[in-house]
């Protein structure tokens, strides 16, 4: 059957998909966690500290002036990518996690006092959780949970009477990393709009695989991570709508982000800067930009109809394999399959897999509460990324029948 997609074209462009990994080709598998980059991101890292290295916004030399158009220039690129309307909406941050710790500590601190309420759900990783566990220290918000059903999806029926006129935020993911759900955050956001609460998603998983339109889905917040898109690690985005973010303070104090200043006071630059603190990853938004080229060429509508093809072709094999038990079978699905098979523990089945070239993940994947529902300690988890081939999958269904064995199930 032809595929949307060919992943040996880009398999190219990859260097360490050529590796060996006891004496076997890697399969890489553990795209959730991050992706691997390729050839046209790792050269712009280091053209940017070849050809361009300097501090960025200050300097009125060359050298400056080029750090500082890559790095705004990747912020328009940013925007662009995810349909926000201006650059000024895209606040860099170190990923996910820092960016909803800044909505937390800045949008939360000021908007939100004793007996309001947060919506969150049962799937959350635990940088949707903690920053809100740790603002509910501090002032007695109540966090509400959506439940799962047992197939992986949000109960909805549940959600509407979660709401009341106490609930001033909805902070939830787009994607599941561990069930691959992919939730309906558009009802979602609809309901939240006639009622005036605001709206977090948590794009991490999202953003890399499913193309996204901040506009269109009118969130108010939405979170991701360039490791997770091709790009490096230690840099992400905040988006957020300008109003929204003009009315919250900044999150962080130092150079780059004032005005004016005095020795006992001082004023904030405007949107973005404000919430930009210190010297920058300047050499990451170089790396990100260069994995937004890469992405938006090969096409994020192409990227997921790939996605959902081999990750329907492997659950359905998977299905088949006896003592196979695999968490989350949403029809609305991307890449990550949590699986557990007889009672194969999920670090002796990683350990087992790596042996044979194939990295996955196993333990509880950042989501101790999902794991609770779930009724298990750990998972292991595939997850797939347009890279990776139906032969690759093959194999892999190959050495869990061979795990069976081994482990004499
Ligand atoms: N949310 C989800 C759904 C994730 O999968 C991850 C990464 N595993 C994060 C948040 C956190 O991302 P980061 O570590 O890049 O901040």
């Amino acid at each position: 059957m032809a595929k949307i997609l060919n992943p040996d074209e880009y398999r190219k462009d990859f260097p360490i998909l050529q590796e060996e990994i006891n004496g076997r080709p890697l399969v890489y598998f553990d795209n959730a966690a991050t992706t691997q980059k390729p050839l046209s991101v790792i050269n712009a890292i280091s053209d940017y500290y070849r050809h361009s290295n300097a501090n960025v916004h200050r300097g009125i030399h060359t050298l400056a002036e080029r750090a500082t158009n890559i790095y705004e220039g990747v912020r328009k690129k940013t925007a662009q990518f995810i349909g926000a309307v201006t650059p000024k909406q895209i606040i860099y941050t170190r990923g996910t996690t820092e960016a909803i710790n800044l909505v937390a500590a800045a949008w939360g601190r000021k908007h939100l006092s004793d007996g309001d309420e947060i919506i969150l759900t049962e799937m959350e990783h635990h940088s949707n959780l903690i920053p809100w566990h740790m603002l509910a220290k501090e002032r007695k918000i109540i966090l509400k949970f959506i439940p799962i059903l047992p197939n992986g999806t949000l109960n909805l029926d549940e959600f509407k009477n979660l709401i009341t006129d106490k609930t001033r935020l909805i902070a939830m993911t787009h994607m599941s990393n561990v069930l691959g759900t992919i939730n309906p955050v558009s009802e979602i956001i609809e309901t939240a709009r006639s009622k005036n609460i605001k709206v977090l998603l948590d794009g991490a998983q999202s953003a890399p695989h499913l193309p996204v339109n901040v506009k269109e889905l009118d969130c108010d917040f939405f979170a991701f991570s360039a490791h997770k898109m091709l790009g490096p690690t230690g840099i992400g985005i905040l988006y957020s709508k300008i109003p929204i973010l003009e009315g919250m303070d900044p999150y962080q104090g130092g150079g780059e982000m004032i005005e004016y200043v005095t020795l006992q006071e001082s004023s904030y630059s405007g949107l973005p800067h404000k919430f930009e603190a210190g010297t920058p990853n300047i050499a990451g938004a170089a790396g990100f930009g260069a994995a937004i080229d890469y992405l938006d060429d090969a096409g994020m509508e192409k990227i997921s109809l790939y996605e959902q093809e081999i990750t329907n072709y492997a659950v359905q094999k998977m299905l088949q394999i006896p003592d196979m038990t695999i968490y989350g079978l949403s029809r609305h699905r991307g890449g990550a399959v949590s699986f557990n098979l007889g009672n194969i523990h999920p670090h002796d089945m990683s350990h087992f897999l790596d042996q044979q070239g194939i990295a996955v993940r196993a333990g509880f994947h950042c989501a101790q509460p999902l794991m609770e529902k779930l009724g298990v300690t750990a998972t292991t988890r595939a997850s797939f990324y347009f890279y990776n081939t139906f032969k690759e999958v093959d194999y892999f269904l190959e050495q869990l029948s061979e795990a069976r064995k081994f482990f004499k199930l």
